[in-house]
């Protein structure tokens, strides 16, 4: 796991080759590519210099799984793009043949390949991407102006997907009229109270600790929101309870990637039958009272990725019918050639999305 691995790696803009295809991928010339918190955990590091990454990684790698583009040229074997189509691409490479593909659970691939940590990503003029992790998303052009616009929210399925996945795939969703409640609204985060919204949530709850963020929260739907550096000791659970009198949530997210204080809150606020959605990914432990798992019927769900399901499918569609408006979630834009200095600015997370132009 890359946080035991991996000491100061240094993150450099330098020519490279384009690309070969093989006869099943596509060669796309990048338009937009967002920088991610994951990408974020690879730049920075803790005391001893190790990234703050915990999943697989394998340098060198072109950085950037986020992101959109126009279809340059084709493989012998691909049926279903042509040159010209302005397409976005799954950033979890499943195998197709593990025991997990098999099963159906593509996000838990048993020899995953994460675009732009494991293998080369999209912050480059061209990227390789297999023809079944690719979607098309010329749909958009009726709704957001396509030269920029459409790039910019296209590169914003991937993380609207693992919010999707992980809230109505693998947490198998909520009831309209339910209580919601966000933990972190980076990204990921602002998508799930999105989505939330859009899914019938009678109630949405945001925190976070960071103003600039919540302030999102709002314009996409949070009915309340709070920084967390404003509340004492445990009371994150306590607003819930007082805006639910007492009830609790019906499905909280956790998409800050600080276990350690969150599920505890959680845990203190859920609803009987409520569910926990562990979306932030942190070397971190935390403290619960399994029991009460039992006495409530609760359940916590671990998620991972956005591929099967549909799940790209969904998300598209909803964006093209403007049902989901996610424009205010990016928040800054950078040219490709200030790419270092975004993810020095990055860094402090006042950002939604930061998204790099690549041409
Ligand atoms: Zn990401
Ligand atoms: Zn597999």
């Amino acid at each position: 796991m890359g946080n035991k691995v991996w000491r100061n790696p240094t993150f450099e803009v330098k020519d490279v080759a384009v690309p070969e295809i093989d006869d099943d991928e596509l060669l796309i010339r990048v338009k937009s590519c967002g920088i991610c918190g994951s990408d974020l955990h690879l730049y920075e590091h803790d005391d001893e210099g190790y990234v703050l990454f915990s999943g697989p990684v394998r340098l060198p790698c072109i950085i950037g799984h986020e992101y959109t583009g126009v279809v340059e040229r084709i493989g012998k074997r691909v049926d279903n793009f042509k040159a010209g189509q302005r397409v976005t691409v799954e950033s979890i490479y499943w195998c197709g043949v593990c025991t997990a593909c098999k099963s159906g659970a593509f996000n838990q691939c048993k020899r995953v390949e994460l675009v732009g940590i494991t293998r080369n990503g999209a912050m480059a003029e061209f990227v390789a991407a297999k023809e079944r992790h690719c979607w098309d998303i010329d749909c958009l052009a009726d709704r957001y102006d396509a030269q920029q616009e459409l790039f910019d929210i296209g590169a914003l399925i991937e993380p609207i997907g693992c919010a999707y996945n992980g809230m109505f795939i693998t947490g198998g969703g909520f009831k309209p009229g339910a209580t919601v409640v966000v933990y972190g609204v980076g990204p990921i985060g602002l998508a799930a109270v999105a989505l939330a919204r859009l899914a019938g949530a009678n109630i949405v709850i945001a925190f976070d600790c960071i103003d600039t963020r919540l302030d999102i929260a709002r314009t996409l739907g949070a009915d309340y929101t709070f920084n967390i550096n404003s509340l004492t000791q445990d009371s994150a659970a306590s607003q819930v309870l007082a805006i639910t009198q007492g009830v609790g949530a019906d499905m909280q997210i956790e998409a800050a990637g600080a276990a350690t204080y969150t599920l505890p809150q959680m845990q203190q606020a859920i609803a009987t039958n409520g569910k926990v959605i562990y979306l932030g990914r942190a070397a971190s432990t935390a403290t619960l009272t399994l029991d009460r798992l039992v006495t409530e019927a609760n359940s916590i769900i671990g998620s991972r990725g956005h591929s099967g399901h549909g799940v790209y499918h969904y998300v598209i569609r909803l964006l093209a019918s403007g049902r989901l408006n996610v424009s205010a979630m990016i928040t800054a834009r950078y040219p490709f050639k200030d790419v270092i200095d975004a993810f020095q600015r990055s860094t402090d997370r006042r950002h939604g999305k930061c998204m790099i132009a690549m041409q």
